[in-house]
Formats: structure tokens, sequence, C-alpha cells
């Protein structure tokens, strides 16, 4: 059977952030440290606390004053770099993607869903889109509406209209579940194909939005129904994927045209090996399945890695799990921005997670 040609497409953006060491951590003795490896990326964030050790020989911060204080990265820079890319892409009109990668405990939650004081990229872009929104009414609204003043010329009609419709969902042993629905559906919700739509998930509930607390809400609320999930009851929220979708248009009402985007935000399964430990059977499927729809995202993001240096490249494998067929575009619809979080810790008993996390992102370039 002939393959559609697969048109050239833009690279992949990768960058990679260091989380701080936690309160006390134990490192081997550092001689046998001896490993360099050198990886290039797009950008780099370090969150260098400055440590020392104790007396025991615990890693420990040091002091503010120590050479390393200060070093931190902050959230705002990645988004800095990288959110206002994404907000671009869907103000042009174009699909982007932001996926966080990396080992349990790495910090992608951190990077990608934080509210409250250290907010996370996905609310800062949703902060920055209604905030981005508001400034354009403002602009387009009359502006002589001073109180006792006539009006000198007649009201500027609006010439734009903006909806964003925002969703939720977990992907969990290559099940769908809504995490903004309570109802249970066993065997989890269908991925479905449409000619025109392309992947869809059957069922799944789109929030209309109003304004950024809106989205916090149901975050807040998405959360809380994805740890009473009975895929949680182990503390493993970090083998699902949880998948954030804006669906932003603007119509413009003088020219009847439409601006479509969707920006789907992942926080993805933990990337460490699936160990078989505990309930051997289940935890084995689950695990493979879990490697399944990351695996699948690693040949898809390499593919498209080859497209965009020019190599010919016949077919990107998106069908091969629900995570990589939801983050397709759909037929005629393009994607600008596609950006990757790879988280790490600096720790060096996450050496080897450390490694293979670097090497996965790799395949990105
Ligand atoms: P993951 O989602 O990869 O399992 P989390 O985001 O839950 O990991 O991070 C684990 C812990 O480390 C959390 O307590 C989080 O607050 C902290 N953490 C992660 N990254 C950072 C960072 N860059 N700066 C400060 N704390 C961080």
């Amino acid at each position: 059977m002939g393959e559609v040609p697969v048109p050239r497409t833009d690279s992949v953006r990768v960058a990679v952030r260091v989380r701080p060491f936690s309160q006390r951590i134990t490192i081997r003795d550092p001689r046998n440290e001896a490993h360099v490896k050198t990886f290039t990326f797009d950008l780099t964030y370090w969150s260098h606390d400055g440590f020392q050790k104790d007396e025991d020989g615990v890693l420990i911060p040091s002091d503010p004053t120590s050479k390393f204080a200060g070093q931190n990265s902050s959230t705002s820079e990645v988004f800095r770099d990288i959110g206002r890319g994404i907000l671009d892409s869907a103000w042009r009109g174009y699909n982007a993607t932001l996926l966080a990668y990396g080992q349990t405990g790495s910090g992608k939650s951190y990077s990608m869903i934080g509210f409250g004081t250290n907010k996370g990229i996905i609310p800062r872009v949703c902060e920055e889109l209604f905030e981005a929104i508001g400034k354009q009414k403002e602009n387009l609204e009359p502006q002589d509406r001073l109180a006792g003043s006539k009006p000198r010329a007649p009201p500027v009609r609006s010439l734009q209209n903006y909806s964003v419709m925002f969703s939720m969902l977990e992907i969990y042993n290559e099940q769908v579940r809504d995490l903004l629905s309570r109802t249970k559906i066993p065997g989890g919700l269908r991925v479905r194909e449409d000619q025109q739509l392309g992947f869809f998930v059957e069922g799944l509930k789109w929030v209309p939005c109003e304004d950024y607390a809106q989205i916090e809400k149901l975050v807040e609320q998405g959360s809380k129904i994805r740890m009473t999930a009975p895929t949680n009851m182990n503390a493993s929220s970090s083998r699902s994927h949880v998948l954030i979708t804006i669906q932003f248009q603007q119509v413009f009402l003088d020219t009847a045209l439409t601006k479509q985007s969707s920006i789907n935000m992942v926080d993805l399964a933990g990337s460490e090996r699936q160990r078989s430990s505990g309930s051997e059977g289940d935890r084995l499927r689950e695990g493979s399945r879990v490697n399944l729809s990351l695996t699948s995202l690693g040949n898809v993001i390499s593919a498209l890695a080859d497209s965009a240096t020019g190599k010919k490249v016949l077919h990107i494998p998106y069908r091969d799990s629900v995570l990589t067929k939801l983050l397709q575009s759909g037929p005629g619809r393009e994607t600008a921005g596609r950006h990757w979080i790879a988280t790490l810790s600096p720790a060096d008993i996450c050496y080897e997670e450390t490694l293979s996390t670097l090497r996965y992102a790799e395949r990105a370039k």
C-alpha cells in the first residue's frame, strides 16, 4: 500500500530542566562520578540551590551566600522561552504541543501544572491567553464612553470574537478517562477518527472558559478526580499521562474568517522503567502499556525530527498509541510549535534514569 508523503515539518524545541536537590539526599562517593556525556539541547535550566555535605556525607542545601545561590532558573524563565512561542502559534491559528518527560519526582508536574505561588507553564499560558484576549477587546471597544462626553464618532464595532474551550483527560493503560467528569466509563472513553477532525475522544467534556480563574478551578477539580481514580490507589499517578487541551478560536466578523488552534499540554507518565515488583501480572502489563505510549511518542518525535532536518520520512507512526493519536493535528491543521521539557533530578542515584531521559530527549533533535 502506498504511503502518503509526509510534508516537512518544523523541528521540536527541547529544553532540559534540572530540579534542585531535595532537603536531604544521599550521594555516592563522588570519585565514582567519572561519567561525562555531552548532549546538546536548545535550552537548559538549572536549579542550583547550592549544597554541601553534612558530617554523615549527606548533601544538604548550603547557605544562601554560597557561590551556587541565585542560580535557580524559575518557571517564569521557562515560560518566557517556551510559553510565549506556544501562544504565538495559537494566535497565528496553528496547533502547539508541550510535553514534559522525565522520571517520577524530577519536576514534570511542578513545571507544567503547579498553581498558586509556583505557577507552572500551563496556568501561565492560560493566564496570558486571557490577558491578551482582554487587551484585544479593549483596543476594539469604543474609546469614547467618558461620562458626559458626546461620542465624536460612531462606536467602533468589535470585529473579533474569541472562544476558549478546555478539556483535561488521563491516559492510563491505553484507556482514556475524562478528568472533568465523575461518571465512570468502564473501559474508558473511545478514541475515534473523523475525516474532518482527525482523532478525537468521543463524549469528552469541553468547558467554555471566560477567564483564567475558571481554568484554575477546572485543573484543581481534574487533579482531585485523578487522585480518586482506582488507578491511583498506590500513588501510581506517575504511571498515567495527563493531557490538557485548550481550543482557541478567533472569528473575524468582517471577513467571516476563522482561526482555530489546539494547544496540547501533556504531563507524561514517569519515564522510569517499570519494575516487576508487587502484583506482577497487572503491573507488568500496565508497565508495558505505559511504555507503549512513551515508545510510540519517541518514534513520532524522532520521525518529526528527521523530517525537519530534510530526511525523507514516509510515515509518522501516530496511530500506534492513544497518546500519539490525540497529539496528531487533524487533516488540514498544522502544528507550528512543538516543545518538549525533559526534567532531570541532579542526584547521582538517578544517573541511569537521567541518562535515559537525555537519550530519549535527544531523539527529538
Ligand atoms: P514529577 O511530576 O516529575 O513526578 P514533581 O513535579 O511532583 O515531579 O516534583 C517532585 C518534587 O520536587 C515536588 O515536591 C516539587 O515541588 C519539587 N520540584 C520539582 N522541580 C522543582 C524545581 N525546579 N524547583 C523547586 N522544586 C521543584
